[in-house]
């Protein structure tokens, strides 16, 4: 049960090639996160530390996820996900248990990146009265700060956490030497909607498709969107029994997508 909630990849396969509209994001990480973790003796000369935790904030689907893969293959690191709503949710007792060995593990795996997926779960601000089940996740976040600051930041574990709430962080992980650089992951504006069209298109048969075009009709949309966009117009030829894509087949999947992903002010009850 315990796999449940960590997840274990030795190396993953993404590269920052295949991550779209992030490159200002992927230069600030490769800096914090990937130079300590190839040249150490880099900060050691210069005499300063590197850092032990980036945290990347923004909406779903944005490419979180693929951006901390995306570290542990160019670092030839392991990787370890884990779930903040699943160390508290389905674990009542267990969280901190789990804390202690997800970091075991990384020390036995390393080098290696974990990753903290929606972080804000067991790190948002204290409430006053804690419940029982806030006193758990308390414990969890102790945990968690405890695993930080044991760990020297020169050696080969390194930690990036994703939230797209970053406004309810109890700000004790945001505290320099643990997540003391924050990373935003924005929505993709029409340059970055068209390298991650790009990408996702790359094997598809295109025929008169401008994806500069498609990329003026997904305004909102995230990475996550636009794959399953890809997908969709891909549907449609097939349906079609047509062997490639045109606009058309975009224009129907974009409506598709938008259908199903109706904004929540939009929804009335
Ligand atoms: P969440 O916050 O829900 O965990 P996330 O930001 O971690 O979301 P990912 O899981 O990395 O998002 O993205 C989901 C999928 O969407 C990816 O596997 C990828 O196929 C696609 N995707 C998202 N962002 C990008 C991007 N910037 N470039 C290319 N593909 C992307």
């Amino acid at each position: 049960y315990r796999a449940m909630a960590m997840e274990i990849e030795e190396k993953p396969n993404i590269t920052f090639d295949e991550i779209g509209g992030l490159s200002t994001q992927i230069r600030d990480i490769k800096e914090v996160v990937e130079l300590p973790l190839k040249k150490p003796e880099l900060f050691e000369k210069i005499g300063i530390v590197p850092p032990k935790g980036i945290l990347l904030y923004g909406p779903p689907g944005t490419g979180k996820t693929l951006l901390a893969k995306a570290v542990a293959y160019e670092t030839n690191a392991s990787f370890i996900r884990v779930v903040g709503s699943e160390l508290v949710k389905k674990f009542i007792g267990e969280g901190a248990k789990l804390v202690r060995d997800v970091f075991k593990l990384a020390k036995e795996k390393s080098p290696c990146i974990i990753f903290i997926d929606e972080i804000d779960a067991v790190a948002s601000k204290r409430t006053e009265s804690l419940t029982g089940g806030d006193r758990e996740v308390q414990r969890t976040l102790m945990q968690l700060l405890a695993e930080m600051d044991g760990f020297d930041s020169r050696g080969d574990v390194k930690i990036i956490a994703a939230t797209n709430r970053p406004d309810i962080l109890d700000s004790a992980i945001l505290r320099p030497g643990r997540f003391d650089r924050i990373i935003e992951i924005a929505n993709p504006n029409e340059d970055g909607r068209i390298e991650i069209l790009k990408i996702h298109t790359s094997k598809m048969n295109l025929k008169n498709v401008n994806l500069r075009d498609v990329a003026k009709l997904t305004e909102g949309m995230v990475g996550a969107d636009l794959k399953a966009v890809c997908t969709e117009a891909g549907m449609f030829a097939i349906r079609e029994d047509r062997e490639y894509i045109k606009l058309r087949d975009f224009e129907e999947a974009i409506e598709k997508i938008k259908s199903k992903t109706t904004p929540k002010e939009e929804i009335k009850p």
